[in-house]
């Protein structure tokens, strides 16, 4: 019985590489389905002194490589139209992983000015501090403005897709152009635009990078990272990074995201349609101070949103807050039945946090309704719409008085 190898993957469609795509059949048991395989080691061979130590091909040690790792690398891979994958135990392993394996002192980096805050601390405070990086924080939405950043240093840009949690889009065709030009690597953090919906190595983008943690397991139960680019690239991510800083993703949770992923496509469309309705919702009510979403026509990049993402929808994560003080953004919030509050995103039930308008990570470069009102960041689930557009309702009525 044999599974299409790592060659043959990339000639299958999407929906059936997400159900068959690191899938084994395991040769012990016969077990369809490949098995957690909780080992740390794996028997050397009759001579191992010659062996390379380093190595993450053959798995030899888990921390360079495990066999659920490995199946779900070559997965994500194949999903992300990648050469080759290395799998981390966080997306904040995988973004460092990136940081630490291509930049050194005295290299520059452009970075949007909105992004995850452990990418901003790296940039602002501890890569310039303790290593001499240097980082110019640029306006994504502002391609003048980018390619002016650009300096005879500059070795990385590095951009979220639609910018947690702002939802500012990024145009990748031009970002690809910027960083070619400039001899520098493009790594795009795609974590709000999983594929099918987008694949950013197909516009030229160098490196990707996922929280896994979020919508490619989706279900809320399981941490991990990815770095997805040519075979070249990814080695020297494995060699650096994976070997010698060693954060390897533990073989449970390598196995229950690659399980997760098998339904990313179906849960993507639904958790997408399902946000544009639920943005369409709240800005039609009047107690809703503002809606950023890429979704709406008043967003500030929905023409850029719509031909890059090919109207196939705009993400499932909505920025928005209530009239009132920060205050009321809390009442709001603890008035709600089936939205829970918690970090997190593209899990399989709707999350809802008050971030705030002010705070870490460059919250100062905001938008201006943003920094008044604080501002709530919804992730859509799998719920109906009706019983997430009641349950706002309900909310609403209880924090402003039946209307
Ligand atoms: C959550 C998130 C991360 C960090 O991922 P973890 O798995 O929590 O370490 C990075 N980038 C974006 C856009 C995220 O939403």
């Amino acid at each position: 019985m044999s599974r299409p190898d790592k060659h043959e993957l990339s000639t299958l469609s999407f929906n059936t590489l997400s159900v068959h795509g690191g899938n084994e059949i395991d040769k012990t048991s016969g077990a369809i389905r490949t098995p957690i395989v909780m080992a740390n080691s794996y028997l050397l061979p009759y001579d191992p002194s010659t062996m390379d130590w380093s190595d993450t091909e053959a798995p030899s040690y888990t921390r360079n490589s495990g066999h659920n790792q490995i199946c779900l690398q070559r997965k994500l891979a194949a999903m992300e139209g990648g050469e080759d994958a290395a799998v981390f135990a966080t997306g904040v392993a995988a973004l460092h992983a990136v940081f630490f394996t291509f930049l050194k002192s005295g290299d520059h980096v452009i970075v949007g000015d909105v992004t995850y805050e452990a990418v901003w601390r790296l940039f602002a405070e501890l890569l310039p501090q303790r290593y001499k990086i240097e980082a110019t924080f640029v306006d994504m939405g502002d391609m003048e403005a980018v390619r002016a950043a650009v300096r005879p240093n500059t070795k990385l840009i590095h951009t979220e897709t639609i910018a947690n949690p702002t939802t500012k889009v990024a145009d990748i065709a031009t970002l690809v152009s910027i960083a070619r030009q400039a001899g520098a690597l493009l790594s795009v953090d795609s974590t709000f635009t999983p594929p099918p919906f987008f694949r950013p190595l197909a516009l030229g983008a160098d490196l990707v990078i996922h929280s896994l943690t979020k919508y490619i397991n989706g279900h809320g139960d399981a941490m991990g990272g990815v770095v997805v680019g040519s075979k070249e690239l990814i080695h020297h991510v494995k060699a650096d990074a994976l070997v010698d800083l060693g954060g390897t993703i533990s073989p449970f949770n390598a196995w229950l995201i690659t399980r997760g992923s098998v339904t990313l496509p179906l849960r993507l469309k639904q958790q997408f349609a399902t946000a544009q309705v639920v943005a369409d919702n709240l800005a039609r009510d009047e107690r809703v101070a503002y809606v950023t979403y890429p979704g709406l026509e008043s967003h500030d990049q929905h023409q850029l949103a719509q031909a890059q993402f090919g109207g196939k929808g705009y993400g499932g994560v909505i920025a928005f807050a209530v009239e009132g003080d920060p205050d009321a953004q809390n009442r709001f919030v603890s008035n709600l039945k089936v939205i829970t509050s918690a970090v997190s995103l593209g899990h399989d039930e709707t999350l809802i946090v008050h971030v705030g308008g002010s705070g870490r990570g460059g919250a100062e470069r905001y938008p201006l309704n943003f920094q008044k009102y604080g501002h709530l960041r919804l992730s859509i689930g799998l719920e109906d719409p009706e019983d997430l557009i009641a349950d706002i309702k309900n909310a609403l009525d209880e924090t402003f008085g039946q209307s």
